[in-house]
């Protein structure tokens, strides 16, 4: 058995969280990495205690289901509601990151984000992350780790 990569552990990892996601329409995880350790973990899903898009359907306004609060966001406030520091921290996502989040994670500080999977990668995030010198690496999680297939 071959030892599992550090990228291909923590992309697995963000994997596994998707699994926990409560909105179908896209099903996302978050993983925060400080000096090889993970700090926070998140997935797409309602506030804390309040109904999920799985038992009573998407809450869509123009569009978008506006009930969640999206992976990279929930693994950042896991970050303020324990006090850990983002500063120079990696996230692994495992969808591009749209435009808020893109925004949240330069605004935390972290520097790297990889990511497995290209969805709507909004060309302002692009620049955004550039302008502000975050390295940003699409990691695709080798199947043999882990099969998503349903
Ligand atoms: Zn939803
Ligand atoms: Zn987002």
């Amino acid at each position: 058995m071959e030892r599992i990569s550090w990228h291909q552990y923590f992309m697995a990892q963000s994997h596994l969280l998707a699994l926990r996601s409560t909105c179908q329409r896209l099903m996302v995880g978050a993983t925060i990495v400080r000096d090889k350790r993970i700090i926070a973990g998140g997935y797409n899903g309602s506030v804390s205690g309040s109904v999920h898009c799985i038992d009573e359907g998407c809450y869509v306004i123009d569009g978008h289901c506006v009930r969640t609060i999206h992976a990279e966001m929930n693994a950042l406030l896991q970050c303020a509601k324990f006090g850990a520091s983002t500063e120079n921290a990696e996230i692994y996502v495992t969808h591009f990151p749209c435009l808020n989040c893109c925004k949240a994670i330069i605004q935390s500080g972290i520097k790297t984000v990889y990511y497995a999977e290209d969805y709507k990668n909004h060309q302002y995030a692009v620049e955004l992350f550039k302008e502000a010198n975050v390295y940003v690496e699409k990691v695709e999680l080798d199947q043999h780790y882990i099969s998503l297939k349903p």
